[in-house]
């Protein structure tokens, strides 16, 4: 059995995935030939199948390196071209289409590129070879072939056609072989004859005694001989039917025709012929070659070690990495972090946050409700139904009026969704950490785990937000009936509204200075005390829209501004005064101070609320979040997924790569090593012989 060539082609795989320079290139069988010398009809002959493209079209503009892969163990024939990921391709046909396809995708004006296309055959019925086809030769011009076609073509077959590859020159019988493109081509690069193998097609088209002769030929005499072959297929379409393995037809119309003649089948003929001999003698010379290859490639395989475990060392100090190590240390790392999150934000910071956002309805609603009253009576007033806010302090306990101020606002505190605010706020929190997180860790460099930590982490908000928004509605609902105070409640919310009037007016002088800066103080009195004349009624006569003593439209725009800002820090100041003072020490007056009244009912409203957010949303959070990032980026990952996942980082990409090279090489090397000492311990004589 033919070991060898077994073996060399299983590195010569390896090889392939480490990227093959000119030195790793184990030795093949280049196949040259004249367009129409029957160069295909060998080629499917050896196969066993149809798969080459045909035409009258030149179709063979790249070489096919082609693997021949004898799978004794298995019935099933089938071909992969490892480039390109389609899979194993049972179809012959399929596989001819394809071949066609990558063909015609070399453009016109290209002719022919030197890119090969790789196809790898497995069958019981094929031996173990590595062959390359490469276009035919052209023999005269045609108009729709330019001349310098003639030339790409001959410099692309003399590329391949270099040591140590063998050269399998096929010329047709009835063409004189001194006009052998093929044989000539040959010659230039072994002029001795000692890597190249005569097949001589159609030898059915000559005489038996000529075809004799050309076997024997002593001008162009080749160390590995000459083989006469007849591989027309019996239409194999036709009479087998598509995908039948025409092997055995073909040998069988061979051995009838030469079976006729003495010239050929008598033992002393002298010549070798037939499809079957040919293959037993390609395996032959393959398995020599490649046996005389051993050491040059072993040799150059360990350079390439060599310089990739130098390379390995300086620049990643020999820190091994996978892509399968890499996504699990990101992994651990990022569920560290996670865990450190859910440490620090719990109860407390959620209460925080939902209180923050109450706080800005209250004040919102105390705006629209309370403090765009005019400050005093003084101050023109055109709605009756209203009473300015500096009555409030003085205002009689009985008045409906405030009673209904505060009742309202009350109500559309408790009644604005809150469920679903609180609900909103702690999710989106969730969302904008988690984005944090994954802006810190490895992820950032990967679009791929950002988007799968994103949608895990929507999955579970999404899942959990409408029931967890319901049940804190359903259980702040009491609050929208009745609200209680103690004395300890009122006491603290004095002290959060004062705080929270403090912020605010803060927040109204430092607006009214920067306006002051913007447009200079002088002037911004000048246009502020305008506005005041014109909501006094002076200036009546004048109407919106139009510019007036000189102030623009923007500059008035500004002054109302001012006088806005200026208003509201007069009320937060009196309504901070209030607050202050005895009247609102206690609840009973809370129609006195709504300020501190609303605080306590946000106040209610947050602490029953953050119960369940913590419960409801939190913890389920903070439960399944880790499990939804092992279902999304754990072990469901196919390896293909975890290597492209690694490889969008280039710097890990670098890494990996070059862990995989010098693998690939170590594991190559090894190979190569124990088939060596195979070989030797096959020559070592043996013992007693
Ligand atoms: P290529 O252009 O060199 O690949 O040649 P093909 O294999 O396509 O063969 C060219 C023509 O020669 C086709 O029509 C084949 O059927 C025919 N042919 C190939 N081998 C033989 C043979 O051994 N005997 C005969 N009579 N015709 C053959």
């Amino acid at each position: 059995m033919m070991v060898l060539t077994k073996k060399m082609i299983e590195i010569r795989s390896i090889l392939q995935k480490v990227g093959q320079t000119a030195a790793l290139q184990l030795p093949s069988i280049v196949v040259i030939g004249s367009q129409s010398s029957g160069k295909s009809s060998v080629l499917e002959a050896i196969v066993g199948h149809e798969f080459l493209p045909k035409g009258s079209n030149m179709v063979t503009r790249r070489p096919i390196e082609l693997t021949l892969i004898n799978t004794p163990d298995s019935p099933s024939e089938y071909g992969e071209f490892p480039a390109l990921g389609l899979g194993r391709i049972t179809d012959f046909a399929q596989i001819q289409k394809t071949l066609t396809d990558l063909n015609l995708a070399v453009p016109e004006a290209d002719c022919v590129s030197d890119d090969p296309i790789q196809l790898n055959i497995y069958s019981p019925t094929v031996p173990d070879l590595s062959l390359i086809d490469l276009p035919g030769y052209i023999q005269i011009s045609a108009l729709d072939q330019p001349e310098e076609l003639k030339a790409k073509i001959a410099a692309l077959c003399d590329k391949y056609i270099q040591p140590p590859n063998v050269i399998l020159a096929i010329s047709a019988a009835d063409v004189d072989l001194a006009n052998s493109t093929a044989l000539r081509a040959s010659r230039r690069v072994d002029p001795r004859g000692e890597r190249t193998i005569g097949v001589i097609t159609k030898m059915d088209l000559v005489d038996p005694g000529r075809g004799n002769a050309i076997l024997k030929d002593r001008n162009y005499p080749l160390r590995l001989g000459y083989v006469g072959v007849v591989c027309r297929a019996p239409s194999a379409k036709f009479s087998f039917g598509r995908n039948v393995n025409i092997t055995n037809a073909i040998s069988k119309n061979e051995n009838t025709f030469f079976g006729a003649h003495p010239e050929f089948a008598a033992p002393d003929s002298g010549v070798t012929v037939g499809t079957t001999n040919l293959r037993k003698k390609l395996m032959f010379v393959l398995e020599q070659t490649m046996a005389q290859s051993l050491q040059a490639t072993s040799d150059a395989i360990h350079q390439e070690l060599e310089e990739a475990t130098y390379e390995f060392k300086v620049q990643y100090n020999d820190r091994p990495l996978t892509a399968e190590t890499y996504l699990a240390e990101s992994l651990d790392k990022f569920k560290h972090s996670f865990k450190d999150f859910t440490e620090h934000f719990g109860r407390p910071q959620v209460r925080q946050l939902l209180k923050h956002e109450l706080d800005q309805k209250v004040l919102d609603f105390l705006a629209s409700r309370y403090w765009n009253k005019p400050l005093s009576e003084d101050k023109p007033w055109d709605r009756q139904d209203e009473r300015p806010i500096s009555e409030l302090p003085n205002a009689d306990p009985e008045n409906l009026y405030w009673h209904r101020r505060l009742d309202a606002s009350t109500s559309a505190l408790t009644k604005l969704g809150v469920g679903r605010l609180a609900t909103n706020v702690v999710a989106n929190a969730l969302q904008q950490h988690m984005d944090r997180l994954i802006s810190e860790s490895t992820f950032r460099a990967h679009p791929f785990a950002k988007q799968a930590i994103q949608e895990a982490t929507n999955a579970i908000l999404n899942e959990r937000f409408y029931s967890t928004s319901d049940q804190v509605e359903n259980c702040i609902k009491p609050y929208k009936f009745e609200i209680e105070v103690d004395d300890r409640e009122w006491a603290q919310s004095r002290e959060n509204s004062q705080n929270s009037l403090k912020e605010e007016l803060k927040a109204c002088e430092e607006a009214l200075k920067n306006l002051k800066s913007n447009i200079g103080t002088k002037k911004l009195v000048q246009v502020m005390s305008f506005v005041d004349k014109l909501r006094q009624g002076e200036h009546a006569d004048m109407k919106e829209g139009t510019e007036a003593f000189g102030f623009s439209q923007p500059l008035l725009q500004k002054g109302r501004e001012g006088v806005f800002l200026r208003d509201r820090a007069e009320i937060l100041k009196m309504r901070l005064y209030a607050l202050k003072s005895k009247q609102c020490a206690t609840s009973a007056n809370k129609y006195h101070c709504p300020e501190i009244f609303l605080d306590v009912v946000a106040e209610k409203l947050t602490s029953t609320a953050v119960l369940f957010l913590n419960v409801e949303l939190l913890s389920e959070f903070y439960y399944n979040f880790p499990r939804e990032l092992d279902n999304r980026l754990g072990r469901h990952l196919s390896q293909q997924q975890v290597e492209s996942f690694a490889k969008e980082d280039p710097k890990i990409r670098k890494h990996i790569e070059l862990q995989q090279r010098k693998e690939l090489l170590e594991l190559a090397l090894e190979k190569m090593e124990s088939l060596m000492a195979l070989e030797k311990s096959k020559k070592a004589p043996v013992v007693g012989e």
